[in-house]
């Protein structure tokens, strides 16, 4: 059975988000940021933490911290109703039509375009993987991109102990 980590990354590997994210590459989305976290919890427990640390770590908080952020929701992706609320980028691609923004023949003269610029270049600078050219397929990017996740950080945590 696959876990629930896992199962966020099956969720949201075929998505690219009309901006051109692959939600595939998300830790919020793919289930990385709660495995990463889970993980340093248990290091953290396993080494005794609570005996040694310093003084001045409210260790309690530290531990209810990290619950918080274990629990928090996996995105469900730009294509199943996560990523921006009411974003306008998808919702003119909705409008007009198209797979996605590179495929869009106004992109030129896109009155959204800094906002795509800046959720694309962020995305990247976040080490997102992002698409670049129009007309490829996107089954066949997919494809490449996981087979670059499951051996880069972060996201290769999800497939360290994969059966
Ligand atoms: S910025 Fe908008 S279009 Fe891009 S992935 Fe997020 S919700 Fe989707
Ligand atoms: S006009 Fe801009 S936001 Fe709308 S689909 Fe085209 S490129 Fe995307």
């Amino acid at each position: 059975m696959k876990s629930e980590h896992l199962a966020a990354f099956e969720n949201v590997r075929g998505q690219i988000g009309c901006c051109g994210i692959w939600c595939g590459s998300c830790p919020v989305g793919n289930g990385s940021l709660r495995k990463l976290t889970a993980k340093y919890e248990e290091v953290l427990h396993s080494h005794g933490l609570e005996h040694w640390a310093p003084e001045d770590l409210d260790y309690g908080e530290f531990v209810r911290a990290l619950g918080v952020v274990k629990r928090v929701a996996s995105c469900a992706g730009c294509r199943k109703g996560g990523g921006r609320d009411n974003c306008e980028l998808r919702s003119c691609c909705e409008s007009k039509a198209v797979r996605d923004c590179l495929e869009c023949a106004e992109r030129s003269r896109c009155e959204h375009g800094q906002v795509l610029e800046h959720m694309r270049s962020g995305a990247r600078a976040a080490g997102l993987l992002v698409k670049d050219v129009s007309g490829s397929s996107n089954e066949q990017l997919t494809r490449e991109w996981e087979a670059a996740v499951r051996s880069s950080w972060p996201s290769s945590v999800l497939f360290m102990e994969e059966a």
